[in-house]
């Protein structure tokens, strides 16, 4: 018996605040009842109502092989099969902790969380720990996660340390936490100038995708690089999001640039909850039982997670799986911007690797303020518009999207097709 999208979501909200589990799921920037889905499939999910979906967002990034891919499945169930949870070691960890190593030889230490949250939270504590020092600086849109700490918003002025950006994160978390423009370099070595001998930690998406997308430029995150290990700041790449997307060995390797931590989530748990803090052995040591910085979780390094993880790893590094992705993905690009130049700029489009950028605006972003800029009822209309033609795009103009490795030519020419008719005037 099929129930309706309606029906769910008014009972949903009797028993979940905001009838979701994470808020944006809510619709609350674009309106009207999110989907409650049943089922997924390759590029595809299905909600309560039996409509179909092509999906951009593929739990927000991890299903890089699509929906229930058969060897992810056949994996998890085996592993399940032998026990959920053990709370003891086991070599499925081994083995993945292995292979995340030989894509990113920076990670020469690491350790399991269950999300990226956890993994951001542990590498800055563990920063902290290392150096002795309490401050850390972050960039206005991008986002670790959920820590007290991160949950920072600007303060008034250069060198004031920022707000809290949610309620019930007190003052004293969010104090040592500077939040500067992301892509300004003159900005950051002012700051390092003035008071870089006291910056423990800068932590940074170096293609940020939780402001739309926008690349770092390749001078911000040099000398990022260079001001960390000038002040002996520790350096953390958050890859939760770019990490196994836009290359093989993630921004790190695009960018040529080794950070002294990395964080991962998302695609490295293939769809279930893993994440990952690693990086310099000095560094990594300090973590217990081998040094003083506390970290732990009952959960951590599950064992059908790591089978996820390790199966859905196995998948990318096929031969040819990231360029297949990354060519695809600048096929939908190609065409958005098509439109775009057809419709006088409404929109633009950019991509690195298998995640893009939609942007309801002339010319693509290169911070926060021209983020900022968007067209927002242009979005919202044109969400609904795909949603109603069965294209799932992230439901907020300000959110990057994702390709699976089995959309195919056909489903991005249909996406073009359908954004063609959701943007041209009504005849
Ligand atoms: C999603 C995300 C996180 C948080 O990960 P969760 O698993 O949702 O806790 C942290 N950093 C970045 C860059 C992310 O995209």
């Amino acid at each position: 018996m099929s129930k309706s999208n309606d029906a769910l979501f008014e009972r949903a909200q009797q028993v979940i605040p905001g009838g979701v589990s994470s808020p944006v799921r809510a619709f609350r920037a674009v309106g009207g009842t999110p989907r409650f889905i049943v089922r997924g499939e390759g590029p595809r999910v299905w909600d309560a109502e039996g409509k179909a979906y092509l999906d951009y967002v593929l739990s927000w990034g991890p299903l890089i092989a699509g929906h229930a891919h058969p060897s992810v499945v056949e994996a998890v169930s085996r592993a399940a099969r032998g026990g959920l949870s053990f709370g003891m070691p086991t070599e499925a960890e081994i083995e993945l902790a292995e292979l995340i190593r030989t894509v990113v030889p920076s990670l020469e230490r690491l350790r399991f969380t269950s999300s990226g949250t956890e993994a951001t939270m542990s590498a800055l504590r563990l920063a902290r720990g290392f150096t002795g020092r309490s401050r850390i600086i972050k960039f206005e849109g991008c986002y670790h996660g959920h820590a007290d700490a991160l949950l920072v918003k600007a303060g008034s002025g250069l060198l004031t340390f920022g707000n809290p950006s949610s309620a019930g994160v007190p003052a004293e978390a969010a104090q040592h936490t500077l939040v500067l423009d992301f892509n300004n370099v003159a900005q950051l070595e002012e700051t390092f100038a003035l008071e870089g001998d006291q910056i423990g930690a800068v932590i940074v998406e170096a293609v940020a995708g939780n402001m739309n997308l926008v690349p770092g430029s390749a001078a911000f995150l040099q000398a990022l690089r260079r001001l960390c290990s000038q002040y002996g700041s520790v350096l953390i790449f958050d890859e939760v999001m770019t990490g196994f997307r836009v290359h093989p060995g993630g921004a790190q390797a695009l960018y040529g640039i080794t950070p002294d931590l990395t964080t991962f989530g998302k695609v490295i748990g293939g769809g279930m909850p893993v994440g990952v803090f690693g990086g310099r052995k000095d560094i990594m040591q300090c973590v217990a039982p081998l040094g003083p910085v506390y970290q732990a979780g009952t959960l951590s390094g599950n064992p059908v997670a790591m089978a996820a993880g390790l199966a859905t790893l196995n998948l990318t590094l096929a031969p040819g799986f990231h360029e297949g992705l990354a060519r695809a993905t600048q096929r939908l690009v190609d065409g958005f911007n098509a439109i775009g130049r057809d419709l006088g700029g409404r929109i633009s489009a950019a991509c690195v690797g298998s995640m893009f950028g939609l942007y309801f605006s002339p010319t693509a972003p290169a911070d926060f303020a021209q983020v900022m800029t968007a067209d927002r009822d242009g979005f919202n209309a044109f969400f609904h518009r795909m949603l109603d033609q069965g294209v799932h795009l992230a439901p907020s103009a300000f959110e990057a999207g994702f390709l699976s490795s089995t959309h195919t030519d056909a489903d991005i020419d249909a996406t073009i097709a359908a954004a063609r008719k959701a943007l041209e005037p009504a005849g």
